[in-house]
């Protein structure tokens, strides 16, 4: 089995609704994202997926949000915009790209900060 990860940054502002029944005052984040695909075949060329691939469809997804108030670009006008439900998203969006280079998506972690991240893994 073959893993093969990249990270992607993006900055972005964000408030919780209903964060302990109040609105938490919106604030920024330097986003980290690490997107990571596993599988067993390798292609011709001995690759799992093309990094450079991989890291085009996360881009297609990060340009929504780069430099923009979450709370305001769907889905988070809606959906709460949590490190959770974020990666959730990018798991979401990003797992049919993979899925047509015969890889499967592993995992989707976002970084708030440093030390604070959620990873969202599809089916598990
Ligand atoms: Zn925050």
């Amino acid at each position: 089995m073959f893993e093969v990860s990249i990270d992607y940054s993006f900055s972005a502002g964000h408030a919780l609704r209903d964060y302990k029944g109040k609105s938490e005052n919106t604030h920024g984040h330097n986003y980290k994202v690490r997107v990571s695909v596993e599988g067993e075949k390798l292609d011709s060329t001995g690759l799992l997926i093309d990094f450079i691939d991989l890291r085009d469809a996360v881009k297609s997804i990060v340009d929504r949000f780069d430099h923009q108030f979450l709370n305001e670009v769907a889905p988070f006008d809606e959906l709460n915009p949590s490190a959770e439900n974020i990666a959730r998203y990018f798991s979401e969006q990003l797992a049919p790209r993979v899925s047509q280079y015969g890889a499967r998506l592993q995992a989707v972690t976002i970084w708030e900060t440093d030390s604070s991240f959620a990873t969202y893994r599809p089916g598990r």
